[in-house]
């Protein structure tokens, strides 16, 4: 079943700032349908990349990242803000669209050698997904691709890593 996912994106003018569109992804979460379809086609992705873990950034990226995870049967690891997780942890900081921050992971969250998938909603300028994939390969894994449910094409994050294959349901300009 091939589904028009912009029909289940809302696009929210001024949010959290004067001049950004924010395209929220809350509607396909709340269709049951719409998120299994969205979940196994990034699901069927990752597992064409041979992922044998998924990382989530906080916090969308839970909600994208984890039923991946479930239905491959592989395991989930979230990359978190900071102060979040209780063990010893691997820090990178990042600009954000709007802002910037810190994301942190376990130390021993990736093993050596573990092919991953970075899955989150929306990849804009692609900080997120560099602090991401500097995180894993810090840890010894290797990023075989990036999933997400809406890609800015203007914002070009793509072309920033021309050696991560980057996969989106749907883009905007
Ligand atoms: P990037 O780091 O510039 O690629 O921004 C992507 C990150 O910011 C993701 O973790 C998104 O959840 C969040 N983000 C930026 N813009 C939006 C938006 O319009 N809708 C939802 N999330 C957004």
């Amino acid at each position: 079943m091939s589904i028009d996912y912009k029909k289940y994106i809302a696009s929210v003018k001024d949010f959290p700032n004067e001049g950004i569109i924010f395209r929220d992804i809350t509607p396909i979460l709340q269709n049951g349908e719409v998120f299994a379809a969205a979940t196994h086609e990034i699901a069927e992705y990752a597992k064409s990349r041979h992922a044998d873990v998924i990382v989530g950034p906080e916090a969308r990226g839970f909600l994208v990242g984890t039923p991946v995870a479930i239905e491959l049967g592989i395991g989930f690891v979230p990359a978190r803000k900071p102060h979040k997780l209780p063990r010893e942890v691997e820090a990178a900081a990042y600009d954000l669209e709007y802002g910037s921050n810190v994301l942190e992971m376990h130390k021993d969250a990736i093993k050596p050698g573990q092919k991953v998938v970075i899955c989150d909603d929306l990849m804009a300028t692609a900080g997120t997904l560099h602090a991401t994939k500097e995180l894993i390969e810090r840890l010894g894994g290797e990023v075989v691709g990036a999933a997400f449910y809406i890609e800015l094409t203007d914002l070009k994050g793509r072309e920033k890593f021309p050696d991560v294959d980057i996969f989106s349901l749907v883009q905007y300009e």
